[in-house]
């Protein structure tokens, strides 16, 4: 034993030589600045540097100083390397395995008594994890973090050396890479033309544009998951600091506390560190003269979709900053009678206890936006330091009472038998398990379970329970505080996955186990035969409709009425590989049923405006994940008309009337043109193309709000929105007021005519997310037109909500959701709800892919 112990010890001593004496004759090798690296002055006007130049600056710094390596988060969805800075002592950095325990342990302190948590947070550093520019337009940060990074590896002052020895920080330069590098090719190309400094007419994320910060609990997309897989796998940091842009015309910078409503499941002691962090910010920056700081404004602390928001949940201090934006890298001149409140936090822009130092308009460039950065990257390094103790024992006491004050016999279950989509419910507990949540599997395979008394019980509360969204007035008798971003994201009701919170026996809790990965449901082929067939009741069905169909194999739709169809699948040879890899078991059958029919592959166009559309974006994201081939059709193809020869669907994603029709944003307000060959939209010929389309026999789909742009004039659809005005879709159209109605984002009950191929497969009752005005009254069609209404709302309001807020509910009161309109082969289906809505309403998912197949059939 002690023999052993000794050996290696002697081990360590040897792998640790000759980095020490490297260290220590080494000749320091200059550090370049960012300027000198680069070539150009980092932060002057007009100057960007994109993120190859960003990453070769990071790893010129690495190669020169030990005070900072590099991590590779992983590749982008375009194939970048991702990268993350992590700065410090070369003490620190060499000895970082040791530090990045103590915080996995401080972030689950079960097992540890209080003294020892104290002795790690004592031993601990203070994990800082500042992001910037998720926001690909908000460039100064990934400008400053050169900037920022370059002072910290060569500062010599004792001050930033005592920060350095008690922190390590994580700064990752750019969320999303690929953005980055579009931006700045964008602002490149027009710089010096009318068009410098203007929105680019597509997103800046190949799927997800300004949603990438909507993503941090579903885990979509592959930036994301980088980065949470870093955070709550590996370095577990205490701190994290999200630095964003906002509009130009308010507040110069945005800092902590937030605004209300707060959300109660989140340890207060979260709002005490990050107001803590607010407070040195507030502080540093009027000390340097900054003006125009603001807190308690705008941005809520209940909404857990974005970055740091997230990990509120899991017991992490998390900060959100929002510096006014320029044009881009061009200067800018605000008159001091264009400044506006008109915020929840600053009705009126004037001098207020959280705007004390009101700025008073100017010049507003870059450079401002990177300084003020700078000035709360410093703040945010202090604040860690100086309550570096506090703060890691605060982690653990936030976690401890996560644990504590739940029940330990109460667990959420997810069972596998009677689910109508096992392969989703399994995925649910997969990405639970990738949150970092414990999750554990019965010894059958047949459910999991959940405990709520863990360090992550709260978020695993919050993202399983259903939401009350509290009702906030600032003042007596005024309207509530709006949500800041939706109001609902229960995941079982938003994944059609049936979830229920149980007590569990100790036997019981012991016939499961703590599992690292999931047991996907049994695949593949059951028996041999000609046909093989499985229910239309999975996502991962379609996804093996279109397998088979790209490799040349036949598939066959059997109804029945008042059940789920079967879906049939010719004998093919790559057919068990495919079933095996989606998850689905298909059963063998001699066999075709007598009128079955066959499904045949269909050629999908989305369109695309350029007032770039999200949910364009999130659609060809989740039609590409099931396999279907999408096209992207821009304005001049549709106008070109002749669509029937290359597309059997056309989908409209959710766009207003004004960008799909005339490529604008908003029809009253200011509207800044695109270069020449981004303007307009579809005009009124692009209408009459798309109504020859159906006619033709195609099948158009218009998602939410894109079916107003199906005009009376043109479509004469016996269909109007009942929550907007009298006439037809598109006509005699009013705002309501959110006074009115308001469904902020929502889920919604509705019902399905699960004969009607759109429903094929679901359940009778569903919930819809629902973020806008938008419900259909359909009325009598001419006899050569059928209309169906296919989803509805209940008949009584207090029967629609399910889990969020909505105001004015008893406008809904059955009126439809989904319509479809058939002429011929023709064919229209109106979704009034969001049925992809960023890629998480994996529940509704179905009746997007059946209303794509029913072209098909
Ligand atoms: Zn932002």
């Amino acid at each position: 034993m002690l023999k052993l112990r000794s050996i290696h010890l002697l081990v360590v001593l040897i792998a640790l030589l000759p980095r020490i004496s490297a260290t220590e004759t080494a000749p320091a090798a200059q550090v370049p600045t960012p300027s000198e690296f680069l070539k150009f002055e980092v932060g002057a006007d007009r100057k960007l540097a994109d993120y190859r130049q960003i990453s070769s600056y990071f790893k010129a710094l690495a190669a020169s100083s030990k005070r900072l390596e590099i991590e590779t988060l992983g590749k982008t969805t375009l194939g970048e390397e991702m990268i993350m800075a992590v700065i410090s002592t070369e003490e620190n950095l060499r000895n970082k395995a040791k530090y990045k325990e103590i915080a996995r342990k401080l972030a689950d302190p079960r097992g540890q008594s209080s003294e020892q948590l104290d002795a790690l947070a004592n031993e601990g550093k203070a994990i800082l994890l500042i992001t910037c520019n998720i926001h690909s337009d908000e460039i100064g940060s990934s400008q400053m973090a050169m900037e920022w990074a370059y002072k910290l590896v060569t500062a010599k002052d004792s001050e930033t050396l005592r920060r350095l020895n008690d922190a390590i920080v994580l700064l990752v330069p750019s969320l999303n890479p690929d953005g980055e590098t579009m931006v700045t090719e964008w602002y490149r190309k027009y710089v010096g033309t009318k068009y410098e400094g203007g929105r680019m007419p597509y997103l800046y994320h190949h799927y997800v544009g300004h949603d990438d910060n909507r993503d941090w609990y579903m885990l979509t997309q592959i930036e994301t998951q980088n980065v949470n897989r870093a955070v709550y796998h590996d370095w577990f940091p205490q701190f994290w600091l999200d630095e964003h842009q906002m509009g130009s015309l308010g507040p110069r910078i945005y800092i902590p506390p937030n605004a209300d409503p707060v959300a109660k499941l989140v340890n207060p002691l979260v709002h005490r560190g990050n107001n803590l962090m607010g407070a040195t910010m507030g502080w540093r920056l009027e000390e340097a003269g900054k003006s125009g700081v603001i807190y308690n404004y705008s941005f809520d602390a209940y909404w857990p979709g974005g970055t740091r928001n997230t990990g509120w949940w899991k017991n992490m201090y998390g900060v959100l900053t929002e510096v006014a934006s320029a044009r881009i890298a061009t200067p800018m001149q605000v008159a001091p009678s264009e400044l506006q409140g008109g915020q929840k936090g600053l009705i009126q822009y004037e001098q207020q206890i959280n705007f004390p130092n009101p700025w008073p308009g100017g010049t507003w460039r870059l450079r401002d936006i990177m300084d003020y950065e700078l000035i709360i990257s410093d703040a945010a390094l202090e604040t860690v330091t100086k309550y570096r103790k506090d703060l890691l024992r605060g982690v653990a006491a936030m976690a401890n009472q996560a644990v504590q004050s739940a029940d330990p016999s109460e667990f959420w279950r997810i069972p596998l038998e009677g689910q109508r989509d096992p392969i989703t419910a399994t995925r649910l507990a997969a990405l639970l398990l990738q949150h970092g949540v414990e999750v554990r599997a019965s010894r059958d395979n047949k459910e999991f379970v959940i405990p709520t008394s863990q360090p992550y019980g709260r978020f695993v509360d919050e993202m399983l329970g259903i939401q009350h969204y509290p009702e906030v007035r600032p003042v007596p008798n005024s309207g509530i505080l709006e949500p800041y971003d939706v109001a609902a994201w229960s995941l079982p009701l938003m994944m059609g996955v049936r979830a229920e919170k149980v007590k569990l026996s100790s036997q019981e809790q012991q016939a499961a186990t703590v599992i690292k990965d999931v047991n996907w449901p049994t695949a593949g082929l059951s028996g041999s035969g000609s046909y093989y067939s499985v229910a239309d009741t999975q996502n991962n069905v379609f996804a093996l409709i279109n397998a088979v169909q790209k490799a040349g194999g036949t598939v066959y739709l059997s109804k029945a009425p008042n059940q789920s169809p079967l879906v049939i699948f010719a004998a093919h040879p790559q057919l068990a590989a495919s079933a095996e890899k989606l998850h689905v078991r298909l059963e063998a059958r001699p066999q075709l049923p007598q009128g079955a029919t066959q499904l045949k592959p269909v050629r999908i166009g989305l369109y695309k405006p350029y007032v770039a559309s999200m949910d364009e974006g999130w659609t060809r994201f989740v039609l590409e994940q099931y396999g279907f081939g999408v096209k992207n059709i821009e304005n001049k193809e549709v106008k070109a008309a002749n669509l029937n020869a290359s597309y059997d669907v056309i989908i409209l994603p959710d766009s207003p009337r004004e960008v799909i029709l005339e490529g604008r944003a908003s029809r009253e307000s200011y509207f800044e043109e695109f270069p020449p060959e981004y303007t307009g939209g579809i005009g009124r010929e692009g209408v009459r193309a798309l109504k020859e389309f159906v006619e033709k026999g195609g099948t158009l789909i218009t998602l939410a709000r894109a079916s107003e742009a199906l005009s009376g004039e043109e479509f004469n659809l016996p269909v109007r929105n009942a929550l907007a005005g009298t006439g037809n879709i598109g006509e005699g159209r009013r705002a309501i007021s959110t006074a009115e109605f308001n469904v902020p984002g929502s889920l919604l009950r509705i019902y399905v005519d699960r004969n009607h191929p759109v429903a094929y497969g679901m359940p009778s009752e569903i919930a819809a997310f629902v973020d806008a005005p938008l419900a259909f009254q359909t009325s009598l069609p001419a006899p050569d037109m059928e209309r169906s209404v296919i989803a509805w709302y209940p008949e009584s309001a207090r029967d629609i909500l399910i889990s969020g807020y909505a105001h004015g509910t008893e406008k809904l009161e059955r009126k439809a959701a989904v319509v479809s309109f058939t002429k011929g082969k023709g064919k229209i289906v109106m979704f009034g709800f969001r049925v992809q809505h960023r890629a998480q309403t994996e529940g509704t998912f179905q009746m997007l892919f059946n209303a794509i197949c029913w072209a098909g059939e």
